[in-house]
């Protein structure tokens, strides 16, 4: 089973010039979605994790997979104004202005080890601003990984202090 078949490319969505990763194709089948956290949790080697980190909305699924599997917390890093109790925000850069992301002040103890998941790895803006919550609450962060990282856009520029791991890259 070749796991690159499970993502679907989406020519010109959700806007043109943009080559979308469908991933929807992989949540739908048991195997392949057992096969692509098995791939993700060997990258770990086993090292002790205590929270896992999702960046809302895609990396919320493989990242509670991930936090079950690992008997670890998950913590959703979810976009501005969803969470209810008290935030701390990190802004970072798009294409034409800028966005924002949120993390619960209580989420993470000083010293936890966290592994931060998303679906895709582009620029790395996003992976920068959640890298950048977990740093200021005191969290230490194992690996940050991705289903897929497009190698092309240099997003493992903006997160290079951190082990990086992708199960596709493209
Ligand atoms: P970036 O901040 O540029 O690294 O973008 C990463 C975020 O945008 C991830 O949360 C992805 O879900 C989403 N994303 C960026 N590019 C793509 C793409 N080509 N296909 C699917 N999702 C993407």
């Amino acid at each position: 089973m070749q796991l690159e078949n499970y993502i679907r490319d989406i020519q010109g969505f959700p806007k043109e010039g943009i080559l979308f990763k469908d991933i929807t194709p992989l949540l739908i089948d048991p195997l392949a979605r057992k096969k692509c956290l098995n791939i993700l949790l060997d990258s770990l080697k086993g090292q002790q994790i205590d929270k896992v980190v999702g960046a809302e909305s895609r990396g919320f699924f493989f990242g509670i997979l991930l936090a079950q599997e690992l008997n670890a917390g998950f913590i959703p890093v979810r976009k501005p104004k969803k969470l209810p109790f008290k935030t701390l925000s990190a802004s970072y850069d798009l294409e034409y202005g800028s966005a924002s992301l949120e993390i619960h002040t209580d989420a993470i103890q000083r010293g936890d080890r966290v592994l931060i998941h998303d679906d895709v790895l582009a620029t790395g803006g996003t992976a920068k601003a959640v890298c950048d919550l977990v740093e200021k609450l005191g969290g230490e962060i194992v690996q940050c990984n991705f289903l897929m990282e497009l190698t092309f856009l240099n997003g493992r520029e903006k997160i290079k202090n951190n082990p990086i791991f992708a199960a596709l890259t493209y």
